[in-house]
């Protein structure tokens, strides 16, 4: 196996978060709930005599993304119309851009956590980011196929990567890191469920002797970004056993069947010719005035790589924490608020990272919904000064956010309703292990012995008998004490 390794380059298609469509005013739906066929018109349609016009905003949303994906912007782009017959193509062509794109020659570091061996950075090229329309939708039921042409002219980014991917991964890395980049930048909410964001990996295999890349083939309708993983994994070892039977890798389209599991051929692929492309003869040659460029640049959010370096030098974050928080704007955001509301920085994070995210698992609750879930991050503001001034401990912390996190109840009210509030009172504690001590005598007889262990159960029995509500820090020290006192006594 390690004689081979795998060679991807992604192509993305985004449905931009425009109002409008790309070439009319016709309004943009969520095509997954909207009633099929309420947002079209006649441009969308593509019936005879109407004519397109550029969606200026469109335009600025891909121009985001190119600068974001570190591209060149030539000073001009065009579109051209790529020619094909699908039913969900009411034109019988796509306006596209084909030699002339948005943006070229990009790129965007990834950190990669490997299933072997330390985590890395490495750097992906982009190809190029070009502008076209989505097509509409075909459902097929029976015998019978629905068309839904809500979709159809919505604008879209593709976004084509040079095939610098050499594991799955990496590709995960990659879909998670530009999915990222789509959100902070506030032109795609990320949803491959929908189809709002897809991802399509061309994929071959390269033996270690080789000196040119070998023939691919090409995935689609590939969900969420773990099945574009599992996609790698499965088409990388089918192409290598095909070439290790003696066999070739025919060029083609695959799809993958969600409940099986496995690739399925869906077609062997077209070439560029065959797209018949040729200039849009009713949209004009598009010229970027570098002063838009330039103030399109200067109004860019902060971005994920970004926002990670501050999370690490202003608040002290390791690398890891700091990425993971930065990997969905929604969770930057929550922790950002949290802040705002008088978290400390680390035991924000670790809150965060731990228990909630852990509740968060549990429940199946996705990273970018942390921000609608039953604990706001006011409430876990709250609940993380009551940890760190004291008033209870961590123990108790994480079964108050647990509380939280069912009930919707803040920290304060739980602990004061559940008399749960650390007892640091030295008195109270002490009291409380002499006793535990005074019924384990044995045990203390071993610990003494030299059975170092039996400390943490002495410990744990401690914090029984105050149902978890003692200071460790003093409860420890007092036993400490008291043992020594036993010793000599
Ligand atoms: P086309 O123009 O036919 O779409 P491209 O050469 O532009 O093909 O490549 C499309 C995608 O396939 C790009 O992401 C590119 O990085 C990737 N790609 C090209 N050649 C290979 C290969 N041999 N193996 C894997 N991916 C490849
Ligand atoms: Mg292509």
């Amino acid at each position: 196996m390690s004689e081979w390794k795998p060679v991807v380059g992604l192509e993305i298609h985004a449905e931009l978060m425009t109002e409008s469509k790309m070439f009319s005013a016709c309004p943009v739906v969520d095509s997954v709930e909207a009633e099929p066929n309420t947002a079209v018109d006649a441009v969308s349609l593509g019936l005879p005599g109407t004519l397109p016009v550029i969606n200026q905003r469109a335009m600025e949303f891909g121009l985001m993304v190119g600068l974001a994906l570190n591209c060149t912007i030539p000073p001009v782009n065009q579109f051209a119309r790529k020619s094909y017959f699908y039913p969900d193509l009411p034109k019988g062509y796509q306006i596209s851009q084909y030699d002339r794109p948005l943006a070229v020659n990009g790129w965007v570091d990834i950190d990669v956590t490997p299933e072997t061996g330390d985590p890395y950075t490495k750097r992906i090229r982009i190809r190029r980011a070009h502008l076209e329309e989505d097509t509409g939708k075909l459902t097929h039921v029976g015998s019978e196929s629905l068309v839904d042409y809500n979709r159809a002219g919505v604008p879209l980014l593709e976004i084509v990567t040079e095939p610098d991917i050499n594991s799955a991964e990496e590709a995960e890395a990659f879909g998670r890191k530009l999915r990222a980049i789509l959100q902070y930048l506030g032109v795609n909410n990320g949803d491959m469920s929908k189809g709002v964001l897809r991802m399509e990996p061309n994929i071959s295999v390269l033996h270690r002797t080789d000196t040119a890349f070998r023939t691919r083939t090409e995935v689609k309708n590939l969900n969420s970004i773990r099945n574009v993983f599992r996609a790698i994994k499965a088409e990388t070892e089918r192409q290598i056993k095909l070439y290790l039977g003696g066999g070739t890798v025919k060029q083609a389209t695959l799809g993958w069947d969600e409940g099986k599991q496995k690739l399925v051929i869906q077609r062997y692929k077209e070439t560029a010719d065959e797209y018949r492309y040729f200039p849009e003869p009713d949209l004009p040659i598009v010229e970027m005035s570098r002063e838009w460029v330039e103030q399109v640049r200067l109004s860019l959010p902060e971005l994920p790589d970004v926002k990670r370096e501050r999370f690490e030098t202003a608040f002290g974050l390791s690398h890891y924490d700091a990425t993971v928080l930065c990997m969905d704007r929604a969770v930057a955001q929550y922790f950002e608020d949290a802040l705002a509301a008088g978290a400390a920085p680390k035991s924000a994070a670790n809150w965060m990272l731990g228990s909630l995210f852990s509740l968060m698992n549990r429940d199946g609750v996705e990273r970018d919904a942390v921000g609608t879930a039953r604990v706001s991050a006011a409430a876990l503001a709250e609940l993380v000064k009551l940890v760190d001034g004291g008033q209870i401990n961590k123990g108790t912390g994480a079964t108050v956010l647990t509380e939280m996190w069912e009930t919707g109840a803040g920290a304060a009210a739980i602990v004061a309703e559940k008399g749960l509030a650390q007892v640091s009172d030295s008195g109270a504690l002490a009291a409380v292990v002499a006793q535990v001590l005074d019924e384990n005598a044995a045990m203390v007889t071993d610990y003494l012995g030299g059975k170092d262990k039996l400390f943490g159960a002495l410990m744990g029995m401690c914090m029984k008998a105050l149902k978890g509500k003692g200071n460790p820090q003093i409860v420890t020290d007092l036993l400490k004490q008291q043992i020594d006192a036993r010793r000599s006594g």
